[in-house]
């Protein structure tokens, strides 16, 4: 990845010390590590912003949203326990950047934005950013995507203030699903949800983030 247009050593650089600042705040899993090493962050965020790009720091991107903070990425990543090869939904685009990281860790990766201008911008952060693979489709993330699943993992990256029993559906007998449930404007709650042999469901809590609110309906 390293050859791919719009990277270079200062870039490379910096980035190897945010890997370092993951590792420092206790990301342990090398795959993950390697993974944040060769995603280049700085082609998600808004032009001018680049040289704030390998901060361990949320921004704000168009319509009013945020590319999560890298270490927020990494934990709702190493909760997922990925494997190669797995299907994943992912809700909420964004920018395109956790997209990136779960493409680069070898997942079949689908992703739902409910504005079609961060859609077609995330789109092209991930062409540009070499993970021209990664199926991003405009709509609302509380239906999922029934016709492209089950799912073996399933990401939400939006504060979901009730939880999404429709996505859940859509998940594998052994799928996991990552959560942050609770209020808007508060902190949430993040979730891993497993589903059982049986098809229920059993969940665990993993400490509190801050994110922007998973809406209903799209744009
Ligand atoms: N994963 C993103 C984080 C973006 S912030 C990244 O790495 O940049 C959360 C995103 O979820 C926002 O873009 C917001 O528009 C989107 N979102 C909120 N509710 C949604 C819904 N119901 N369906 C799809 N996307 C939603």
């Amino acid at each position: 990845m390293d050859q791919m247009k719009g990277d270079n050593y200062l870039m490379r650089g910096q980035r190897r010390r945010m890997v370092e600042d993951l590792k420092n705040k206790g990301i342990k899993d090398p795959r993950i590590l390697e993974a944040f090493g060769k995603v280049p962050r700085h082609l998600f965020i808004s032009k001018g912003f680049e040289e704030w790009a390998y901060r361990d720091q949320a921004f704000q991107i168009d319509c009013d949203q945020t590319i999560s903070q890298p270490y927020t990425v990494a934990i709702q990543t190493d909760l997922l326990e990925l494997e190669p090869g797995h299907r994943v939904l992912e809700i909420g685009t964004g920018s395109g950047y956790q997209s990136a990281i779960l493409a680069e860790l070898g997942a079949e990766v689908y992703s739902i934005e409910r504005f079609s201008k961060l859609r077609d911008t995330a789109i092209a952060n991930l062409e540009r950013a070499g993970y021209p693979q990664v199926q991003v489709f405009y709509g609302d993330g509380w239906e999922g995507l029934p016709d492209h699943g089950p799912f073996d993992r399933i990401l939400v990256t939006a504060a979901a203030h009730e939880t999404p029993v429709n996505l859940l559906r859509q998940l594998k007998i052994g799928g996991l699903a990552v959560i942050p449930l609770g209020k808007a404007k508060s902190t949430q709650k993040m979730y891993r949800y497993r589903r059982n042999e049986d098809g229920s469901f059993s969940r665990t809590s993993h400490g509190l983030f801050r994110f922007v609110p998973m809406l209903k309906g799209k744009t």
